[in-house]
């Protein structure tokens, strides 16, 4: 089958300087406990590889309740960012910490904190259950609203003078948008700071844009990355193409590919690009199946996106 390599795509910086940072611990501290604050980045196969190499994994519903299973030794703040009350915390605790937020991350807190010491009341675009949110919400309790749609806008009821909002940084650009104009049209007052990155905007304008040349797209990415899951997301709203999340080439199946001659792959900001490369060889060993040819082999599932939530 032809494969269209869409790029950019993989790696953000993010990405690769928090995985530097994890090794250089590893490596620099051996024979300590040293423990990553959730995942480094959403990825299974850098978790695997990091776990090997003595950096235990501790997951936990909130950053908070995760570090109090965390006795001694190193923590290491993953790339998604913490609160305040986690840093204080760990180092009331005499943890030794690592810092391994993105500076995409860091520009958004620091951008809360300014806006809060101005006064202004914070409408923040973002997911619940995130760990991202949670850091930011984190830098102004009482002062900040986390809303994930336009209808959570709706329920909204601020008589703030000043008002400004801000967003995660994984969002799909065109859900953003749209809540971001609703609170224009609510509140015509409101200082916008979209704080989407450029490596996440980069991946979904590149996806979008060479997806409708094919006949389906595999993004390569762990269901638990959000930015690999709005890669799906977009693709499938916005190119109308249909569009697979598998986290390894073990997880494509035949029955996607019936009647496609042009396969488009793209990949979640922390997939490590052996597994992408992995992916590619297996499309482009796969013969094109006619439409249909299969039909009395094998029932093909609807056309669904494995680990949209
Ligand atoms: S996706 Fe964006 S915010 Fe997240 S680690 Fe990468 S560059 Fe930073």
């Amino acid at each position: 089958m032809e494969v269209v390599k869409i790029v950019p795509r993989g790696y953000c910086h993010g990405v690769v300087e928090a995985i530097r940072a994890a090794r250089a611990v590893g490596a620099e501290r051996t024979g300590e406990p040293i423990a990553m604050l959730g995942y480094l980045v959403h990825n299974e196969h850098v978790t695997t590889e990091l776990a090997e190499s003595g950096v235990r994994l501790v997951d936990a519903a909130t950053r908070l309740r995760g570090l109090d299973a965390i006795e001694s030794g190193t923590v290491i703040f993953t790339a998604h960012g913490v609160s305040p009350e986690v840093r204080e915390r760990a180092r009331a605790r005499g943890l030794h910490t690592v810092d391994a937020t993105c500076t995409d991350v860091i520009r958004t807190h620091d951008l809360v904190r300014d806006l809060v010491g101005r006064g202004y009341t914070i409408v923040y675009i973002g997911r619940h259950g995130h760990p991202e949110p949670e850091g930011v919400l984190g830098e102004a309790p009482g002062r900040i609203h986390l809303v994930e749609s336009v209808a959570d806008v709706d329920q909204l009821e601020l008589a703030a003078e000043r008002l400004a909002v801000t967003t995660q940084t994984t969002l799909s650009l065109w859900d953003t948008r749209a809540v971001i104009a609703r609170l224009q049209e609510r509140y015509p007052h409101i200082e916008v700071h979209n704080e989407i990155c450029n490596a996440t905007q980069e991946r979904q304008e590149a996806a979008v844009a060479a997806a409708p040349g094919c006949d389906v797209v595999v993004v390569v990415g762990s269901p638990r990355s959000s930015n690999s899951q709005r890669l799906v997301q977009v693709i499938q709203e916005h190119a109308g193409r249909p569009a697979y999340l598998v986290d390894t080439a073990e997880d494509l199946r035949p029955e996607w590919f019936r009647g496609c001659r042009r396969v488009g792959v793209t990949s979640g900001a922390s997939t490590p690009t052996v597994i992408t490369r992995a992916v590619i060889t297996a499309l482009e060993a796969m013969q094109p199946e006619p439409a249909g040819a299969a039909d009395a082999v094998t029932s093909a599932p609807a056309p669904s996106a494995p680990g949209i939530g």
